[in-house]
C-alpha cells in the first residue's frame, strides 16, 4: 500500500502517518525528519538543508529526489509506505511519479488533512519535540525532568526552530503557493480521502480509516 499524507504544515500529517504506519504495518517516511536527523548530525546534507529550514523554505528538487528514490527503493518500504512532507512540489510529484513506476504500480492512496490557518499557527507555536522519537506535545505540559511517555529519555523536548511564528507564516505560504498545487496531480491518480484535521487525534485516524475501507 502507498499512501501520500498531503496538507499544510501543522495540520497533523506526522502525528497521523506515525499511527497509520503502525496500524497498517508500512513505513513511515517524513522528509523532514530525515532533513532534521542530518542537520542534527551535521552530515553533507544536512549543512546544505540547514539554512533553508530553518528559513521555511523548500530545500531542492534534485537533493530531495535522490533522497526519495534511495529510501522508498530499500527494504523498509517493501511492505509499502506512508509518505509525509513528499512530493512538495509538482516537479517533485513527476519524479515520484516514476519511482511508482519502477516499484510497480500499487494502489496509492493520497489522505489530505484541512486545518484552518490560525488554529495551526496556535498548534505550533505551543508544540515541542522529543529529539529522540519525535513525540509531540504542547507546551503548557512541560516541565522540568519531564519525561517522554513514548520513550521515557528525561529533558527531552525542545522547540523546533521554524516553528517561531514568523517562519510558520512564511511556511504556509510556501505551502499556498507551491504545494497546494501537488494536489491537482494526483486527483486523477490517486485514490482521494479528505478529512477534516481539526478533531481530535482519535477521531482523524478513526475517520481515515472507515473512508480508506470504503474507498
Ligand atoms: P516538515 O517536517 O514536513 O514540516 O518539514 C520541515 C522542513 O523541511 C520544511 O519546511 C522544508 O524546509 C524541508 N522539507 C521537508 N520536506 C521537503 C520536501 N519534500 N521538499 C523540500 N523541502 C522539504
Amino acid at each position: 500500500m502507498q499512501i501520500i499524507i498531503f496538507g499544510s504544515p501543522g495540520v497533523g500529517k506526522g502525528t497521523q502517518a506515525k499511527i497509520l504506519a503502525l496500524k497498517l504495518c508500512i513505513a513511515h517516511i517524513s522528509t523532514g525528519d530525515i532533513l532534521r536527523e542530518a542537520i542534527k548530525n551535521e552530515t553533507e546534507l544536512g549543512k546544505q538543508a540547514k539554512a533553508i529550514v530553518e528559513k521555511g523554505e523548500l530545500v531542492p528538487d534534485e537533493i530531495m529526489g535522490g533522497i526519495i528514490r534511495e529510501v522508498l527503493k530499500g527494504e523498509r518500504c517493501k511492505n509499502g509506505f506512508i509518505l509525509d512532507g513528499f512530493p512538495r512540489t509538482v516537479a517533485q510529484a513527476k519524479l515520484l511519479d516514476n519511482i511508482f513506476t519502477e516499484l510497480k504500480n500499487k494502489k496509492l492512496y493520497l489522505i489530505r488533512l484541512e486545518v484552518k490557518d490560525e488554529e495551526i499557527i496556535n498548534r505550533l507555536t505551543n508544540r515541542l519535540v522529543c529529539n529522540k522519537c519525535g513525540n509531540i506535545i504542547v507546551k503548557n505540559d512541560y516541565k522540568d525532568n519531564y519525561i517522554c511517555p513514548v520513550c521515557k529519555s528525561v529533558n527531552s523536548y525542545y522547540k523546533r526552530k521554524d516553528d517561531s511564528e514568523e517562519v510558520i507564516r512564511r511556511r504556509l505560504k510556501v505551502y499556498y503557493d507551491t504545494t497546494e498545487q501537488v494536489f491537482g496531480h494526483y486527483k486523477k491518480i490517486a485514490e482521494i480521502i479528505e478529512i477534516d484535521g481539526s478533531q481530535n487525534i482519535e477521531n482523524v485516524t478513526k475517520n481515515i480509516l472507515v473512508k480508506m475501507k470504503s474507498s
